[in-house]
Parts: C-alpha cells; structure tokens; sequence
C-alpha cells in the first residue's frame, strides 16, 4: 500500500491544487507567490513541484498546501485526499482520513509500547552490568544502555509529546526496514531468556 503522502503526490499535479485553493495560474503556469509580497507573478509551478524566484519558497503538492493553510503536512495531505478523491488503497476509499488517522494511532501505540520497554531495559543494563574494575573490558549491555538511553528516551518523549508533524515523522523511521519489528523480537528474546534463567 502506498503512503498517503505518495498516493496524493502521485495524483495531484502542483498547479491542480493551486487552482483549487484560489490561486490564479496565468499562461506561462506562474503565480502571484502567497508567500511574499508581489504585482506580477515569480512562482512557477510544475508539474511535481513549485519554486519561487522571487523568495525562493519551494516544495511539493503537500508542501504548497500546508503552507497555504498553516496545517501540518500530515493534514494537508488528508484534505487533498478529500478534496480531490484520491484513492489511496481499495479499502479507504470512503474514510481516507480517519481511516489514515487509526492506521498512524496504531503504529505510534505500538513504537510507544516497544520504546518503553527498551528504555526499561536499558535503564536496568545500565546498572546492573555497569563495571566494576575500570581496566576491564565493559560488558555490551552497558556500553548499549550508554550509546542509546538518550536517544530512545528523546524518541520515546517525541511519540507522546511531540508535533503531530513529529510524530508522523518519529514513527516512519521507527517503522522503515522493519526497525522496530526487529527491536520488537529481539526484546521478546531477551524476556524469554530471562523467564529461563530465572526458573533455572
Ligand atoms: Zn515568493
């Protein structure tokens, strides 16, 4: 399924939604730039994208309309998904926001629950195998819990904190390459091995 973001780019040309949102598009396909102050028209826009000569502001469809409306491009994205019907796969055609909305709400559940549970455990690591003879080679647990506490907990913070745009853009590295399936396994490995010693 392709994303929302890809499916709205894929299917409406720059100058459609500039059309549409009021902008007048005159023959050379330029417009007066809503983005400084201007007489004669100094953005161009092409088919995939929109660049101003005149104050340089450049980007995509979603970009276009997310600066137009002061809305995220999350947002944008779903009201061009509304205003011009893209179909962005069979089953969300009807709702293709709400629809794009509960997939995202599920996906960020699931990072947030993993995330948690790596931060406990590297917490955990962090004293459990910190060293005790200086000269020693550190144990890997605690050289991971050092390099990655910041990180997963600043990551962890931005899932319920953060921006919608920052969420957005938090879950989509956390899901690419199946990143957080793998985190997801490894943690699971871990519990298991752990339920072992115990009972051991
Ligand atoms: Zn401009």
């Amino acid at each position: 399924m392709a994303s929302i973001f890809e499916a709205v780019k894929a299917t409406v040309p720059v100058r459609a939604a500039a059309e549409r949102y009021g902008l007048e598009v005159n023959c050379a396909g330029m417009v007066r730039c809503p983005f400084h102050e201007e007489r004669t028209p100094s953005m161009k826009l092409y088919e995939d994208h929109y660049f101003c000569f005149g104050c340089g502001k450049h980007g995509d469809v979603i970009n276009l309309v997310a600066e137009l409306f002061s809305i995220p491009p999350y947002y944008a994205a779903c009201k061009l998904v509304g205003d011009f019907g893209v179909d962005t796969s069979a089953e969300i055609v009807h709702q293709p926001a709400r629809e794009e909305l509960r997939i995202f709400r599920e996906d960020q559940l699931r990072c947030q629950r993993v995330l948690c549970a790596y931060l406990r455990m590297l917490t955990e690591w962090k004293t459990q195998y910190a060293p005790i003879d200086p000269n020693a080679e550190p144990d890997d647990r605690y050289v991971e819990a050092c390099q990655m506490i910041d990180t997963i907990d600043y990551l962890t913070d931005l899932l319920i904190v953060g921006t919608l745009e920052q969420r957005v853009k938090a879950v989509d590295l956390l899901l690419a390459d199946g990143k957080i399936d793998q985190l997801e396994e490894r943690l699971r490995l871990l519990q298991e091995k752990e339920r072992t010693e115990e009972i051991a």
